[in-house]
């Protein structure tokens, strides 16, 4: 069943007027960046395979990408080496611990297990096959651009406040070097991580990227094939298992939609075959998921009966 625009933008403004009540959480502060950043900005975007696009509230300010970042990377590592590769030198696991654990690594021979926890991250970006560290993050710019749009740029000032301040990241790289689970000098994967979570993005953007997924690899706006069929289905399972981090499995049993977040106040959640659902608003719980997305995209898909585990999952309430 497909909906209508009219439904789905009554929807979104639903939501949004939801969300906006809502006045818990707090924008990270260990980014000095980000607590800068206005609390009460709130945004829900949703975009269908067929490119339709609604969006309720803040949806043009372009905020940081951060961890969702984490989704790009890894599809194109898989891209470049093959999931069961990923799946092999990274994993496929969840941590059920912070996603800046060191314990996390240490408890696992200092394997990551996920590509979508810090450390998972920064072995996947220096997984990915590149001569040198510009071309690393060009390749990585390049490949956020055409999941989402030509208009994911990287910030420079969100950068410079996560380089100076990102001593925690650059441990957890030595210790996966040491290990033999970091495939280029660490304090480059560092660094290109680093600036792949500094891009800025809005809404609509991170929609997109939701729905090329959705959309088997075809990214709904530019009809573009960005990810092979074959590496979405493991795409959207390690969204599912570590996407939320430590609330991963609420949020399966809660939701049901393969989703990622990202401490900008970014989340973003997948329908196969049907759709995506972004929301962003700063202030985070203390797991670093923005309360107010959560709240919004629960919303869209309780009424909607999305979660992916419903057998009827295509009726409207
Ligand atoms: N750049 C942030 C970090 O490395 C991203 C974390 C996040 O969004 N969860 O800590």
């Amino acid at each position: 069943m497909s909906y209508s625009e009219a439904q789905l933008k009554a929807l979104a403004d639903e939501a949004v007027a939801m969300g906006r009540k809502c006045r818990e959480g707090a924008n990270a502060d260990y980014i000095p960046f980000l607590a800068s950043v206005p609390s009460d900005l709130c945004g829900l975007s949703i975009i269908c395979c067929d490119g339709t696009l609604v969006h309720s509230g803040d949806c043009s300010y372009r905020f940081a990408l951060e961890s969702i970042s984490k989704v790009c990377s890894m599809v194109l590592a898989m891209e470049q080496k093959g999931s069961e590769n990923v799946r092999e030198k990274i994993g496929a696991e969840p941590t059920g611990l912070p996603f800046n654990s060191v314990m996390a690594l240490t408890t696992h021979h200092d394997k990551p297990l996920t590509p979508l926890v810090n450390a998972g991250a920064m072995a996947t970006v220096s997984f990915i096959d590149a001569p040198d560290k510009e071309s690393r993050w060009r390749m990585i710019l390049d490949f956020q651009q055409q999941l989402m749009s030509e208009n994911v740029t990287l910030s420079n000032e969100v950068n410079k406040s996560e380089q100076d301040t990102n001593f925690h990241n650059r441990a957890i790289a030595w210790l996966l070097y040491a290990a033999g689970n970091c495939f280029c000098d660490p304090m480059e994967a560092c660094e290109v991580y680093t600036r792949q979570c500094s891009t800025l993005v809005t809404c609509d953007d991170l929609a997109t990227l939701g729905g090329t997924l959705a959309n088997n690899g075809v990214n709904p706006i530019t009809g573009k094939r960005v990810i092979s069929p074959e590496n979405v289905a493991p795409s959207l399972a390690e969204m599912t298992m570590e996407g939320l981090y430590e609330f991963s499995g609420d949020w399966a049993f809660l939701v049901g939609l393969p989703s990622k977040s990202g401490v900008g106040g970014g989340v973003v959640s997948v329908v196969p075959g049907k759709m995506a659902i972004a929301g962003f608003s700063p202030p985070l719980d203390e797991v670093g998921n923005s309360v107010r997305a959560m709240r919004m995209i629960r919303h869209v898909a309780d009424k909607l009966n999305l979660s992916i585990y419903n057998s009827g999952h295509d009726t409207v309430h």
